[in-house]
Parts: C-alpha cells; sequence; structure tokens
C-alpha cells in the first residue's frame, strides 16, 4: 500500500441522505484500522474553505451507523465555485496536512472534486449520497433504498384513505430527472399509474388508463408522480385536468417532500455505506485517485469520476412493463 496517504478527509455535499452517516463512520473507521489520520469537515465544500475541521478517531462515530442525515453537516457551496474559494480550501487543508479526500455526494459534489484534483493534485475518491439514484456507474446511491422504503410506507398509508372514500390520488415523490423512485415505490406500492421523467404517457393515455381502471371496478387509485414527470404540468394542474375531464373522479394530491429524504437508512443502506467506505479508503492507500466507488450485481466497482459525472443512469425499462401488466 502507498505510504503517501497519512490523512483523509471526509465531508458530505449537495443534498442529505439516509446512510451517510454510516458512510463516514466506515470512512473513519477503515482509517483507524490501516493507522491513518481521519478529518471530518463539516458542511461539505463550504466547511473546507472555512476550515471547519474535526481530527475523527474511531470512538467519534459511534451510534450513528443508525441514523439519517449526516453528522458533518451538508450544504452546497458557491465560493468553492471560483479559484479563489478553492484556493482558500486548499491552504485549509494543507494547514490540517490533510492529504486526501472522501467525498459523500452527487454528480455536483463528484466535479467539484475533479476540479479540485485537477488544480491541486490531491487525491480523491467520491462515494455516491443521494436518495435519487441518478449516477452512472452505480445500481445504487446510498440513501435510494431508504427512500423506497419511506415512500412505499406511506403511500400505504394514503391507499387505506383513498379505499375507504373512493378517491384517486396522486402522489409525488422526488426525482427531477430521474424516475427511479417513483418507478420502483409505484411498482411496491401498486400503483394504477406512474409518470416519470424518462417516459411520456401522455394526457390521453392517462385519462383512458383511469377510465379503463373504473370500468374495471376499481373503487379507489394511486398514481405516483415523479417531480419531474414528462407531461409538463405540474401534479395540481394535473388533478384540476383530469377532474374537468373525469368529473367522476375525486382528486386528491399528496406531495411527499423533504420526508422522503429523513429517516434512519435501511439495512441495505448501511451495508452498502460500509462496503463503499472501506473501499473507498482502500483505493486512496492502493494509489489512485479520481474514482466513485460504487456497486455493480453485488460488486463494489470503481467508475472513473468523469464517468460518473456525465454517464447517464437509465431506468429498467423492463419496469415500466412490469408496472403495465400490474395495474390491469
Ligand atoms: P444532489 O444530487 O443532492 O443535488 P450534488 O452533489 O449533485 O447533490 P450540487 O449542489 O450539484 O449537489 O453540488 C454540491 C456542491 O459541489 C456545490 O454546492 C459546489 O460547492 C460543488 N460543485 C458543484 N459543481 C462544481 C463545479 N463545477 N466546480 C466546483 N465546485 C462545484
Amino acid at each position: 500500500m502507498s505510504k503517501t496517504i497519512k490523512k483523509i478527509g471526509v465531508l458530505t455535499s449537495g443534498g442529505d441522505a439516509p446512510g451517510m452517516n454510516a458512510a463516514i463512520r466506515s470512512v473513519v473507521r477503515t482509517c483507524a484500522y490501516h493507522n491513518i489520520g481521519c478529518v471530518g469537515i463539516y458542511r461539505g465544500y463550504q466547511g473546507m474553505i472555512e476550515g471547519d475541521f474535526k481530527e475523527m478517531g474511531p470512538r467519534s462515530v459511534n451510534n450513528i451507523v443508525n441514523k439519517g442525515g449526516t453528522i458533518l453537516k451538508s450544504a452546497r457551496s458557491r465560493e468553492f465555485m471560483t479559484p479563489e474559494g478553492r484556493k482558500k480550501a486548499f491552504d485549509n487543508i494543507k494547514k490540517a496536512e490533510i492529504d486526501s479526500l472522501v467525498v459523500i455526494g452527487g454528480d455536483g459534489s463528484f466535479t467539484g472534486a475533479e476540479v479540485f484534483n485537477s488544480e491541486f493534485d490531491i487525491p480523491v475518491i467520491g462515494i455516491p449520497g443521494t436518495i435519487d439514484n441518478d449516477i452512472f456507474g452505480t445500481s445504487f446511491t446510498l440513501g435510494y433504498d431508504t427512500a423506497l422504503n419511506t415512500v412505499i410506507d406511506v403511500i400505504d398509508k394514503i391507499r387505506d384513505t383513498a379505499s375507504s372514500h373512493n378517491r384517486l390520488f396522486f402522489v409525488e415523490v422526488m426525482g427531477r430527472d430521474a424516475g427511479h423512485i417513483a418507478l420502483n415505490a409505484g411498482i411496491g406500492a401498486g400503483a394504477e399509474e406512474i409518470l416519470i421523467p424518462e417516459s411520456d404517457l401522455g394526457l390521453e393515455r392517462l385519462l383512458d388508463s383511469l377510465k379503463k381502471s373504473k370500468l374495471s371496478g376499481k373503487s379507489s387509485s394511486i398514481v405516483v408522480i415523479a417531480e419531474g414527470d414528462k407531461i409538463g404540468k405540474n401534479v395540481f394542474e394535473l388533478k384540476d385536468y383530469v377532474e374537468s375531464n373525469l368529473p367522476e373522479y375525486d382528486v386528491r394530491v399528496s406531495v411527499l417532500g423533504h420526508m422522503q429524504r429523513g429517516g434512519a437508512p435501511s439495512c441495505f443502506d448501511r451495508v452498502l455505506a460500509s462496503r463503499l467506505g472501506v473501499r473507498a479508503v482502500e483505493t486512496l492507500l492502493e494509489g489512485k485517485s479520481n474514482f466513485m466507488v460504487g456497486i455493480l450485481g453485488d460488486k463494489i466497482t470503481l467508475t472513473p469520476l468523469e464517468q460518473a459525472i456525465k454517464g447517464h443512469s437509465e431506468i429498467d425499462r423492463e419496469l415500466l412493463r412490469v408496472s403495465e401488466i400490474m395495474s390491469i
């Protein structure tokens, strides 16, 4: 193993996601295991610019594997997008003798890591942490599995009230550019229709499907809609449109919002975070840089950061067909 890495800085950046704490814990403890230092950097890149650091040992991450959010806090930093901001960040990490970074976040955070590496030659490794699952090079990002479980839990509850009142519910879930949450949670929760950014269902087809659903004897229905669906109407406009075309329907809207980011991470996310943290530190110790650690199949893999940033994570189109068959 390379002797050049002596102290790793770890930070969480962008939107928080359940499992980030488990990943921080894993990075800290893997550093301790290999007898190297670890420094927690607070508030993402903004904390780097302000020198908001704390040395972390294995006991500093007790009792966080089960906690949502991130103990290091997260932030979006405009200043880090300027050369002056990044120079300040570099001066601070140099002073603290941090010689490499593990960045837990989304593709924006990875872009920041790449730029920083190209300017100051600091080795960087990314861990994908975002509930949207929209990162190329990994089948799962941290927080996605937990968010799915949160969403189906809520939809199950909405179904109770929907069926008691013969109502149609439009449930909006997160996913501005990617329909992974809507598609998988929609199937898992038995939605009649799923509207996602990757596929334009079309208004006519939505009306047809709802008509058919009524004729087939369903008394209530759930439609799951990703924030960024392609139909081009927001969820409230969609409600008005459906009610004016199908007056037999009493449509209610539920926007799940930030609750999808919260809560204790699922077992899957905790195990994934632990595996990715170990691999991130050991990849740095092997003398490598500019990779994202991820999971493909059941194997932990390395994807060049550049590909992870530029590549597009595709939805599984077979799931659209499964959803269609299930809603018969
Ligand atoms: P999420 O998926 O939750 O949005 P993200 O990591 O993509 O997470 P962003 O807000 O896009 O979140 O990026 C996080 C931070 O990364 C930004 O606030 C900024 O500090 C840094 N960053 C993003 N793009 C760049 C860039 N081109 N140059 C330097 N820093 C950047």
